[in-house]
């Protein structure tokens, strides 16, 4: 008899956005003349950069000959990425770091599930609530059940206080998903402090670092004083460059790096991810990292940053228009998310409701995103910006 995994079936139903498309699937059958506007999923709209394109058609045309066609990859990725990102996102922020300790690999959602299995399932996590769903049910699958909370309100500016008791691993997310947030260089300090207390370690994603603009906001946790000792870093080409289709990210896991075996010995986590990978992933393709690699070039980084500052520009509309009209809106500054409070204490699947039903515009219920996230709202500025100015004057309508 083949006995289920029993740690899936502790997973809660994706039930946030299978409602979403339901709910919008059944509008639209009963409102055909009326076009749905979606500022709620977190998918570019922007096509890749030219420099991207041509890279690709390179390298295609490399794998056609016999000379330069390329098989199985290096597990840990090709040097001509890594060298460019230790030059370009961490050299130029004073961070120092080995060949061997960037992995790129296909996509965050993936690295993150593969950097925790290499910790027991016994460790007890901490999550922010409201939280990228993702951390949590990655730990449920691996049948680490322990799960404490903190929760981020509007109290606490949506930056839970370090917690009171013990921890062993710690999701951050900056700028964060969904409420749009930053950590500041004090906060990081002060988790950092706490990881090394605890010997816990800290998972950063920062898959939407590109879109930090505020001078003193770190881009890395390296930024910070012994971070190297307690913390993999997270990022993505996905936001970065409209990657979500292509699949491209990297981890960093620092040689310093250590978890403890239970008699209290030392393990190197970086040593312990690369035998991962080389089991269980078969590299990131030739033609990806070489479209990676184009991110970097001078035009390359001119036109990702043309493409942000379009999502930014969005960004700021929605929530300037937003406040005009009286919403408490956060975000948007940072980051490409906007978590407004919805108005007169409506529930978040209420408000839902009335935005589909009123206005045909599409979001997200910040409830979905935990508990905490009950009375907010989720919209993103990954839309066209015809789509995004029509969606927020259809909703200034209703609120007016
Ligand atoms: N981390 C966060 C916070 C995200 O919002 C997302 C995607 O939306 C990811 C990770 C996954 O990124 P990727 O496309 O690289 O898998």
């Amino acid at each position: 008899m083949a006995n289920v995994n029993e740690n899936f079936l502790n997973l809660k139903n994706d039930y946030l956005f299978s409602t979403i498309t339901e709910k919008r699937n059944e509008f639209e059958k009963n409102n055909p003349d009326k076009k749905v506007i979606s500022l709620g999923i977190g998918d570019v709209s922007l096509p890749l950069a030219p420099v991207v394109i041509e890279a690709m058609h390179k390298a295609v045309e490399e794998m056609s000959r016999k000379e330069t066609f390329r098989g199985y990859g290096i597990v840990q990725g090709y040097d001509f990425l890594i060298d460019r990102i230790l030059d370009v996102e961490y050299k130029k922020r004073g961070v120092t770091l080995d060949n061997d300790e960037v992995f790129i690999a296909a996509g965050t959602k993936g690295d993150l599930a593969g950097i925790a299995e290499l910790l027991s399932e016994e460790n007890i996590v901490a999550l922010m609530d409201p939280v990228y769903p993702a951390y949590r049910d990655a730990n449920i699958m691996l049948g680490r059940n322990n799960i404490v909370y903190l929760k981020a309100t509007e109290e606490n500016n949506f930056t839970p206080e370090i917690p009171k008791e013990h921890v062993d691993i710690i999701y951050l997310c900056s700028p964060n998903n969904p409420t749009g947030t930053v950590l500041t260089r004090k906060q990081l300090e002060e988790w950092v402090k706490y990881a090394k207390e605890n010997k816990a370690i800290i998972f950063y994603d920062s898959v939407y670092e590109i879109f930090i603009e505020d001078e003193e906001i770190p881009h890395s946790i390296y930024e910070i004083e012994g971070a190297k000792d307690v913390a993999v870093e997270f990022r993505s080409y996905s936001k970065l460059a409209g990657f979500t289709g292509v699949r491209c990210s990297f981890a960093v896991v620092p040689k310093e790096l250590k978890a403890y075996t239970k008699s209290g010995k030392e393990v190197d986590l970086n040593s312990l991810f690369r035998r991962r990978q080389s089991t269980k992933f078969g590299a990131a393709s030739y033609i990806t990292q070489r479209a990676a690699e184009a991110v970097y070039t001078e035009d390359g980084q001119k036109q990702i940053r043309e493409n942000i500052k379009y999502y930014k520009e969005n960004a700021k509309y929605i929530k300037e228009e937003l406040e005009k009209v009286g919403f408490i809106v956060y975000g948007g500054k940072n980051s490409p998310y906007i978590w407004l409070k919805t108005p007169n204490g409506m529930k978040s699947w209420d408000f839902f409701d009335k935005l589909l039903n009123e206005a045909a515009v599409v979001g997200t219920p910040g409830v979905g995103f935990g508990d905490c996230g009950e009375g907010f709202f989720r919209l993103t500025a990954f839309s066209s910006k015809e789509d995004t100015k029509e969606a927020v004057d259809r909703i200034i309508k209703l609120f007016k």
